[in-house]
């Protein structure tokens, strides 16, 4: 597949990706490596990652607990530690090798350590190959709040190999669909297409859509790196949906969703809110209803737990003097950024998703 060339890196597949590794990982250039893997990384990825890898600098490990509660500062203060107590200097570089938490704080951490070391994204999950790894956003969550805490630095490259995905769950790969079709809704309506019908999707099939994701994600950012207009479009389905994945990182009793799958039902949420603004036409409401809620189980919230995700929208990184920002939908491949809507409108819906 062919590399896909960012701003100021570029995003190499399968092969490409392990020969370019090998071309830049030499000892003039960097004076240890250090790879960051989470539990499950360390067992499925590693050691097919290090049986690609032909470098004489020194390796180094370092093993984080996997998990979205994990992707947090204290997180980063281990890490910080480990880096140190294992001597590692400004020639070092990061190579991070699991899904989105790993990506995210591996990046931050890199970014931070010694006031910026160079790291390299190899997404292992779907979610982290089509959006989490690209684009430069790094950073942590605070407390139960998403992302609070961050910086924009983009990786020195990421190496995208598609073989990681065999060992992911299907919850798993259903949460980085989630990213796939918004990538489709917000920009592209022939690529929505493409998900109509999933059911005779092979493993190329596979390969070329996460491709065409990343090329529309990177397309995005690249016109706009630090957010201040088409970059916006991104957070479709996330107002919602990070107020939703907060809500449950609040109450452990409550069944616990994936980004992708809180994002999934967010993006139904806006686009509801969309056609209820006179933005989106019926038909392409329902058609978006429709082909998200056959691939995610919908999920029951309580008129209590739907007051508690609003209260959660004041706390939504992308606001702008105090006011809640949505990205919602003209038609499907084409957003209206910085709106704004009343509680009555997010109820209704709710409402409509839960009937
Ligand atoms: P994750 O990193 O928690 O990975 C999901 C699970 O899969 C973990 O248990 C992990 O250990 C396991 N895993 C990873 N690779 C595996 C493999 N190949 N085989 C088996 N198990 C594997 O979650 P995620 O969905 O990859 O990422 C979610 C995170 O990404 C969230 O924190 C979200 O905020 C962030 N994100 C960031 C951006 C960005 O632009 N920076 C964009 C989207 C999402
Ligand atoms: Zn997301």
């Amino acid at each position: 597949m062919q590399t896909i060339t960012a701003t100021n890196y570029s995003v190499y597949f399968n092969e490409n990706g392990y020969e370019y590794l090998n071309r830049i990982l030499k000892p003039e250039l960097y004076s240890k490596i250090f790879i960051i893997v989470d539990g499950n990384t360390a067992e499925y990825c590693l050691p097919n990652f290090l049986a690609h890898l032909a470098t004489n600098i020194e390796i180094e490990i370092i093993e984080l607990e996997a998990g979205e509660e994990n992707k947090n500062i204290e997180t980063c203060l281990q890490v910080w530690y480990s880096l140190t107590e294992l001597e590692g200097d400004r020639k070092s570089i990061i190579l991070n090798l699991g899904g989105g938490v790993v990506t995210d704080l591996g990046s931050f951490v890199a970014c931070t350590f010694k006031r910026g070391i160079d790291f390299i994204n190899i997404p292992t999950t779907l979610l982290g190959m089509v959006d989490a790894a690209i684009g430069g956003k790094n950073g942590v969550d605070l407390g139960i709040l998403k992302n609070q805490i961050g910086i924009i630095r983009e990786p020195k490259a990421v190496i995208v190999d598609t073989d990681f995905l065999q060992t992911l769950d299907g919850s798993q790969m259903r949460s980085g669909l989630a990213e796939m079709l918004k990538h489709g809704l917000i920009y592209d309506k022939s690529y929505w297409n493409k998900f109509k019908d999933l059911s005779n999707l092979n493993t190329n099939d596979l390969d070329t859509l996460i491709h065409e994701s990343i090329a529309i994600k990177n397309t995005i950012v690249s016109e706009d790196l630090t957010e201040n207009g088409i970059r916006k479009a991104l957070n479709f389905g996330h107002t919602l949906g990070h107020a939703i994945e907060s809500y449950c990182l609040e109450h452990p009793n409550v069944k616990s969703l994936l980004h992708g799958e809180a994002i999934a039902i967010g993006m139904i949420l806006e686009s509801h809110i969309s056609k209820e603004m006179g933005l989106l036409n019926n038909e392409a409401y329902h058609e978006i209803k429709y082909c998200i809620s056959d691939i995610f189980e919908k999920v029951s919230f309580t008129t209590e737990a739907i007051n508690q995700i609003i209260d959660l929208l004041i706390f939504d990184k992308k606001n702008e003097f105090g006011k809640v920002q949505f990205v919602l939908l003209e038609e499907i491949g084409k957003t209206k950024l910085n709106q704004t809507c009343s509680n009555e409108l997010i109820h209704n819906a709710f409402t409509d998703y839960q009937l």
